[in-house]
């Protein structure tokens, strides 16, 4: 080929890539929810009158709900195309969880979002989750819409996201939860969100004040209105477009990412990898295998189990991708004259937890010996 038609070659090669380009940028999934031009949408305060839900944080959960659905009904509104009703409004009511989904029903709705707040016995869990149904298509929509939420959480207010997750039923194959049950059995889809934990030290600074409750209700509306490809003139905010944080969902069969994990991780392990006598510091690296499933946090004991600090993410967590660090470091250092034993508790998504032998210190720290240790039946130091 002569120079000439080189140049047109690649002239024309450009322009075929040019024209391929906005194509290229569509790498974002397809909105699942086939969704039609009237909208009906109904946000559900969890809880409510006698049925007070978590009593771990400032105020009951069902006030907590309720100030954040508020929140969220008035921002969802401010979108076109949408019709937006609540299970119970200014009132404090007891409704029950089959009501409110006869209710849904009677409204005609499309799609039902649970808005709750979490706790746990131990008072050591963090992070955001968002359940949906094990059922098709519900598994898939709840899936997109929990990730898209889960995003704009962990971006806009460092709240760490666990997960969407499953619950099966104790008789059943279908849903453990009666607001996702109840309104799937009458087809409609439902997820709870579960904003952060009331009751836990580490969320303990997300649940401070009446805004950021306001906060987290605004910011369910965007995703819900990205996630039905909504726009408000008002806001000014477009989303009728494709959208880059839609993750892929399949409403044709289960979504593996949602799936149920009840038990422990495979191995949690400790191991020395280094100590300095002189700054009393011990260097572990901590190692785990969880083979239908992935590590989420860890809790550390310096006291072998009596106490235990405040779990933290397990590194490379992405509950986005089901991936984590196999392995990790740990410098700890402590006082002189103390004779640690090491463990770690090291739990899943799900928060089954399988606990490390002990690095078991047999000397004290003193600033200047290496104490000898034993892990299990290895001694070192
Ligand atoms: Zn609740």
């Amino acid at each position: 080929m002569n120079k000439q038609t080189f140049k047109k070659f690649i002239s024309v090669f450009l322009l075929i890539v040019l024209v391929m380009i906005p194509e290229l940028n569509v790498c974002a999934a397809e909105r699942v929810f086939p969704k039609d031009d009237n909208l009906v949408i109904v946000i559900d305060p969890g809880h409510g009158g006698t049925d007070t839900g978590t009593q771990g944080g400032r105020i009951q959960e069902r006030f907590m709900n309720l100030i954040t659905a508020q929140a969220l009904v008035e921002r969802l509104n401010m979108y076109e195309g949408v019709t937006v009703y609540m299970t119970r409004f200014d009132n404090d009511t007891t409704i029950s969880l089959t009501d409110r989904a006869k209710f849904a029903k009677s409204v005609e709705a499309d799609f039902v979002f649970s808005i709750h707040y979490n706790a746990c016995y131990a008072h050591d869990r963090f992070g955001i989750e968002v359940y949906t149904s094990r059922i098709s298509p519900y598994n898939g929509y709840g899936y997109q819409f929990g990730n898209l939420l889960m995003q704009r959480f962990e971006s806009e207010f460092g709240i760490f996201p666990r997960g969407v997750k499953t619950r099966k039923g104790l008789k059943t194959e279908g849903d453990y939860y009666t607001i996702i049950s109840a309104n799937v059995y009458r087809e409609i889809p439902a997820v709870i969100i579960e904003h952060c934990f009331a009751d836990g030290t580490v969320d303990a600074p997300f649940t401070r004040t009446g805004d950021q409750l306001r906060d987290y209700g605004r910011t369910d509306a965007d995703a819900i209105a990205e996630f039905f490809g909504l726009k408000s003139s008002v806001l000014g905010i477009d989303h009728t477009g494709p959208s880059d944080d839609l993750v892929y969902a399949d409403t044709s069969s289960f979504n593996d990412a949602t799936y149920e994990d009840r038990t422990a991780p495979d191995e949690v392990s400790i191991s020395v990898k280094s100590i300095d006598p002189v700054s009393n510091t011990v260097t572990i690296v901590i190692s785990a295998t969880e083979a239908d499933g992935m590590m989420m946090f860890y809790a550390l004991s310096t006291d072998g189990g009596w106490t235990w600090q405040e779990s933290k993410p397990w590194p490379g967590a992405d509950t986005y991708n089901g991936t984590f660090d196999g392995s990790f470091e740990l410098t700890l250092p402590f006082e002189n004259g103390y004779r640690p034993t090491i463990v770690i508790k090291g739990f899943n998504r799900y928060d089954a937890f399988t606990k490390s032998e002990p690095v078991t210190f047999l000397e004290r720290f003193n600033g200047s010996d290496t104490p000898l240790y034993r892990t299990g039946t290895i001694y070192g130091g």
